[in-house]
């Protein structure tokens, strides 16, 4: 079937009715199994599903119907063999990282990346010996001058938070993969299924922060790991059972039920996106924006031919007149909302280098194009008038 097709009907519940499941539940909408434990047959099927826990279900902490329902969706909207639903989009990071790392090994990541996926790199998992190079991840050659005869990962986030630069994916994976024993994972949380597919250009396992627009409503904190079921099994087993990070049921229902319209949502996010940022990039109190659909990104030829057909629905805008900009223009917004995260039928407003990425040192931010005067919009699906109305004349009180 096609996207719009799938995100309603693949993998639904309802549609299986063996195994496991009860054969009798003919719910529409799948039901919530909100239990911590199974009641198992007998003692044998308890010895056997104990040591084969993807083929039953024994304890939540090792999968349940929810969780499996969802990982078997994101798996078919990734094209990847395998997913795995994790209790947020950190959980999921660090869960893909460290199925990969060992200690001695040298890990190279973007310059700009989501904060704490920046502090995991550089603050959890140097105290474990492995030590890391920041490049700048639109550069092939920097990412292939970076490895070192001890990389074991190459990590990129496209389109990169907050300043939305694209990385060529399939370029990267290139040169990754011609040394051996190198994973690729690329974060897609900004683009979602809908607009990009890793996997297909080459990435090893996709990571998104399902928190995000796979949700869409700002219900739910949770992340999906994709790729080979190889590589899924060995992040299910033992490092996700370890970390004890697994996805609720009912966070896992909630999400089946966001996905449904994300084709949709993603449409008219993107739709609105570009209409903001062409208002944006012309009006006399801003010096930059940030949006991969514009012509003047300097990325955009990558994002045309890497993504399909949108650019999505976030963007960073230079304010000028910096920090005190910044503040008159956040505190008088009526349609976006104060508030960090992303992805949300409805907009939102955050200020960068204090909120999303405070982590960063002030150089390594500045050097990044992450600057005190920035602000990043998640454009919602309102009506965009009535967004570009607030932006004018909140931009007027400066
Ligand atoms: C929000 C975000 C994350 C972290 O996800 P959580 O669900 O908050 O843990 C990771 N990567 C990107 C690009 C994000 O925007």
């Amino acid at each position: 079937m096609r996207i719009n097709t799938d995100l309603l009907h693949a993998h639904q519940l309802h549609a299986r009715l063996t195994g496991s499941y009860e054969p009798q539940a003919k719910a529409h909408v799948s039901p919530i199994y909100q239990t911590t434990t199974y009641v198992l047959d007998d003692f044998d099927t308890a010895v056997y599903l104990n040591q084969h826990v993807d083929e039953g279900f024994v304890y939540t902490r090792f999968g349940s119907p929810n969780c499996d329902e969802l990982e078997k969706k994101i798996a078919h909207l990734e094209h990847a063999e395998a997913a795995l639903a994790v209790a947020s989009g950190l959980g999921a990071i660090s869960t893909a990282v460290m199925s990969v790392v060992k200690a001695g090994d040298h890990v190279v990541f973007g310059d700009v990346i989501y904060g704490c996926s920046y502090a995991l790199f550089a603050k959890v998992l140097t105290n474990l010996g492995i030590t890391y190079t920041r490049v700048d991840t639109t550069n092939v050659a920097e990412v292939e001058a970076a490895i070192q005869p001890n990389t074991s990962l190459v990590y990129v986030e496209t389109p990169a938070n907050p300043t939305l630069k694209i990385s060529d994916i399939a370029a990267i994976s290139e040169v990754v993969h011609a040394h051996q024993g190198i994973t690729l994972i690329v974060d897609s949380t900004f683009a979602s299924p809908y607009l990009q597919n890793p996997l297909d250009l080459g990435a090893d396992l996709v990571v998104h922060s399902a928190t995000k627009y796979l949700c869409g409503h700002g219900t739910v904190t949770a992340g999906v790991i994709a790729g080979s079921k190889a590589r899924i099994d060995r992040c299910r087993m033992p490092y996700l059972q370890c970390f004890g990070a697994v996805l609720d049921p009912f966070a896992a229902w909630q999400l089946m039920q966001g996905m449904k319209t994300l084709g949709v949502r993603m449409e008219r996010h993107c739709q609105n996106a570009m209409k903001v940022a062409e208002f944006l990039e012309q009006h006399p109190k801003v010096d930059r924006v940030y949006y991969p659909g514009l012509p003047s990104h300097p990325t955009h030829e990558i994002a045309k031919k890497q993504m399909h057909g949108g650019f999505g629905g976030m963007m960073s805008v230079d304010i000028k007149g910096g920090m005190d900009a910044v503040r008159t223009v956040m505190n008088n917004m009526k349609v976006f909302s104060l508030a960090t995260s992303l992805g949300n039928v409805d907009s939102l407003i955050q200020h960068s280098p204090s909120m999303s990425h405070f982590d960063m040192t002030p150089e390594e931010r500045y050097a990044a194009s992450i600057f005190d005067g920035q602000v990043r919009l998640s454009i919602g699906i309102e009506d965009v008038e009535d967004l570009i109305e607030d932006l004018d004349q909140a931009l007027a009180l400066i």
